[in-house]
């Protein structure tokens, strides 16, 4: 299908975290980017990352609570699964 055609949402979560430290290298922020703009879930959980980041001076994207995470893995499996 054509959202996995570039990086999957794994790869993205992944990517995310540098991409908000501004650690990626261009080329990696245009494939994360790429996937963003094909992919809602991805989406969302760079706005939450965002929103957490900004809410707290001393909370890092790796901190995300695990439950955050696990909601969003329901997303993306829910996501996909509409998708297929
Ligand atoms: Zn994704």
């Amino acid at each position: 299908m054509a959202l996995t055609k570039n990086i999957r949402c794994l790869d993205a979560v992944a990517l995310i975290s540098s991409y908000l430290d501004g650690g990626l290298g261009w080329r990696e922020r245009r494939r994360l980017e790429h996937h963003l703009a094909g992919c809602p879930a991805c989406t969302a959980y760079l706005d939450q990352l965002r929103v957490t980041v900004a809410s707290t001076s001393t909370l890092t994207p790796e901190d995300v609570p695990s439950d955050v995470l696990d909601g969003l893995l329901d997303v993306f499996e829910k996501f996909h699964r509409d998708q297929d």
